[in-house]
């Protein structure tokens, strides 16, 4: 068990070395840095977002601007702070104005996303926003069938061997000024958070 958990944090450590000099696509040219990964690579719940913002830009890590704070706090109102789960985003380079990454972007970096699963063997990934969901269902091969109609019927996937409940939900920064959208977002944290607990007793059970 020892092992496996040096063998992970050896894994996640090269995988970020190499993101951090990555220059596979254009998104390199502008970064100030590459935003890996953050939080318990120990988890069973995985936050999969689209890309870097101004502030995660700036800092190299992943959901510190509004939308993150936002994120946090819906995350605390489960009893789950941001060290008890892993987040990460699609594209780990900041798209210009905030632009959606396009498909070679995407596609350059996809491989990272798939290592990052691959190391936390995730037992839920909740997916925050289309990018993400499009992004996700392309890595586990099924159909994406848009935000609305994905968010009500969680996936349950096989990867390398482990199995993988997917939600889609909103972005947080389009619930940022949307009560409806946060709403929706609320909801589905919270469902996929029952559903580990239910599976889990507490989420102590699930941290290791
Ligand atoms: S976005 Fe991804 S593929 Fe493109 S340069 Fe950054 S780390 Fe490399």
């Amino acid at each position: 068990m020892i092992i496996m958990q040096d063998d992970k944090r050896i894994r996640i450590s090269n995988l970020n070395e190499l993101i951090k000099s990555c220059k596979k696509c254009p998104l390199h040219l502008n970064r100030t840095n590459a935003v890996v990964g953050n939080g318990n690579i120990d988890t069973k719940i995985m936050l999969i977002g689209e890309a870097p913002g101004r502030n995660e830009d700036l800092q190299g890590i992943p959901f510190v601007g509004s939308a993150g704070k936002l994120l946090d706090s819906l995350l605390n109102e489960n009893n789950i702070k941001r060290d008890d789960v892993y987040i990460t985003n699609v594209v780990k380079c900041r798209p210009p104005n905030n632009r959606t990454p396009n498909k070679e972007e995407i596609d350059s970096c996809l491989p990272y996303l798939i290592e990052e699963i691959d190391i936390i063997k995730p037992e839920i990934i909740l997916t925050l926003g289309r990018t993400a969901g499009e992004a996700v269902s392309l890595i586990f091969d099924y159909k994406w069938e848009g935000l609305e109609k994905e968010r009500k019927k969680p996936r349950e996937v096989m990867f390398n061997g482990i199995k993988i409940k997917v939600f889609s939900t909103y972005h947080p920064a389009a619930a940022l000024y949307k009560p409806e959208l946060k709403e929706l977002l609320r909801e589905d944290i919270k469902e996929a958070n029952q559903i580990l607990k239910n599976k889990h007793k507490s989420l102590l059970d699930f941290m290791k």
